[in-house]
């Protein structure tokens, strides 16, 4: 995968650095300045300014895991930035502590305006701006992140919140988890042309992030709870019948989660 992939939004480059085993770290650029979004290596996100030739104006945090707020303390103090995040108290460094609806302007850059997502953790947020959200460990590829605090039914909730964006919001997450999701999705909608489709399309050597709202609509599973096939899969998954959307989604979360 070449370092720094770039995606041009209205007013921005953003560039997928990559750390870890498959993490991406999105590095926003707008003239010659930076918003780091869950710098979890700090080296990793320092070289890449270098290479580009970027000065720090910000970091953003999704939620307090360390694959994601690991370089923060170190960047911080380098470049006297702003930190914008959760008011949670398991991540340090955080000065800008930020709600629902709060709205970040910078400099250079087009105005965030920031979501509540529980579900994956309980404090877990979103950046949204008018053409693109980076949505952390909530969305991904084909699938979305595991229900590590609170419960199903937020997580529903805040993929159904981000699944009612416009068709083409291209959806930045933190991880390339989409061959492993699109496998699971297969099992679960063996019927699902779009499925298909979109493994065929998948290419090793780029990242498949990120991608635009309306293929997720049809090939996600977690976003499919509300159809038939995917509520019939779930019942004769575990040999019971599911009052509703949510019911489904929880089922399904759950099934993912043993799924081999
Ligand atoms: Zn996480």
């Amino acid at each position: 995968m070449p370092p720094f992939a770039r995606t041009p939004l209205a007013g921005l480059t953003v560039h997928a650095v990559t750390a870890f085993a498959d993490n991406y770290l999105w590095l926003l650029q707008a003239q010659q300045r930076a918003i780091a979004i869950d710098p979890g290596d700090a080296d990793a996100v320092h070289d890449a300014l270098q290479a580009l030739g970027l000065t720090l104006d910000a970091i953003f945090i999704t939620h307090h895991h360390r694959d994601h707020i690991g370089g923060l303390q170190a960047l911080a103090a380098r470049w006297r930035c702003p930190v914008f995040g959760p008011e949670d108290s398991r991540i340090e460094g955080v000065d800008r502590p930020c709600r629902d609806g709060d709205r970040i302007a910078r400099d250079d850059f087009p105005e965030f305006e920031v979501w509540q997502v529980p579900g994956h953790t309980r404090t877990h947020l979103a950046y949204r701006l008018d053409d693109a959200i980076f949505v952390g460990d909530t969305l991904f590829g084909g699938g979305c992140g595991r229900i590590f605090e609170g419960d199903a039914a937020q997580l529903h909730a805040s993929l159904q919140r981000i699944a009612a964006l416009p068709g083409t919001t291209l959806v930045f997450c933190s991880h390339e988890y989409t061959r492993a999701n699109l496998a699971f999705a297969a099992v679960v909608e063996p019927g699902n042309a779009a499925v298909a489709e979109r493994v065929r399309q998948l290419d090793p050597q780029r990242p498949s992030v990120p991608f635009a709202l309306a293929g997720e609509l049809d090939s996600n599973v977690f976003l499919r709870c509300a159809e038939p096939p995917v509520r019939a899969a779930a019942e004769a998954h575990f040999g019971a019948s599911f009052a509703d959307a949510g019911a489904v989604f929880a089922a399904v979360r759950r099934w993912k989660d043993t799924h081999v």
